[in-house]
């Protein structure tokens, strides 16, 4: 399989949030509106309604495109926030040759990118305290040339530890911030759904190993 099979991607990532779909669904409930799966399924969907496309083209377009797809049928503040990951890295992978340091780097831009629109960093409990440690963690073993099934696990263990993290935070960003104190002791759905897709993606390489 060559390193980058669109439709192969986002098959895994479908899956893995349709197999989660109850349990995301509560924790929006929980501390925000309850709309998290439903504007992801909606962005999902529309993305594999035109996965033929996307299985043509380059990386940088096909990370755009998905971008802007995802910020134009999501809806909610994940849609514009997956939205922008996806156009920044795409747009910091543009016109170089695939690697594993240019992975690294771009999702480090899209996360960037992420702080940025949501004026958000690590410790608000949001999607960002998922993305952060996980990005961080793939460029730090891209940088020291770790054997990519280990780098690929540590990415693992850093994103769930991440979304693990969210649980006992008070959240200062998005609609549980609201909540104060009663937001404690929940996980935040975003931060379970980055941690859940950046799992599919981190498997699909794995097992193409
Ligand atoms: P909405 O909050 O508009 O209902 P969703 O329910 O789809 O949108 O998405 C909520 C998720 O978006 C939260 O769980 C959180 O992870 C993320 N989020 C919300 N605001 C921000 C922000 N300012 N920065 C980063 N992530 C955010
Ligand atoms: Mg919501």
């Amino acid at each position: 399989m060559s390193i980058f099979h669109y439709s192969i991607f986002l098959r895994a990532i479908i899956d893995v949030i349709t197999t989660h779909a109850e349990e995301i669904s509560a924790l929006d409930q929980a501390i925000g509106d309850g709309d998290h799966l439903i504007n992801l399924q909606r962005g999902l969907e529309a993305l594999a309604n035109e996965v033929d496309t996307f299985n043509g083209q380059d990386l940088a377009t096909a990370l755009i495109q998905t971008g802007m797809k995802l910020m134009s049928t999501m809806g909610g503040a994940s849609g514009s926030l997956y939205g922008t990951l996806f156009i920044a890295m795409g747009k910091s992978c543009k016109e170089q040759a695939v690697s594993l340091k240019l992975l690294a780097d771009a999702f480090s831009a899209g996360v960037e990118s992420v702080k940025s629109r949501g004026k958000a960093d690590i410790g608000e409990k949001t999607m960002l305290d998922t993305l952060i440690p996980a990005s961080e963690s793939l460029r730090a073993d891209a940088e020291n040339n770790t054997a990519l099934q280990v780098t690929l696990n540590n990415m693992k263990t850093a994103a769930y530890q991440g979304m693990e993290s969210t649980k006992m935070m008070l959240a200062t960003k998005g609609r549980a911030s609201f909540l104060g104190e009663r937001a404690i002791g929940h996980i935040d759905a975003g931060a379970r759904t980055s941690q859940l897709m950046i799992r599919a993606i981190a498997d699909v390489l794995l097992d193409s190993q």
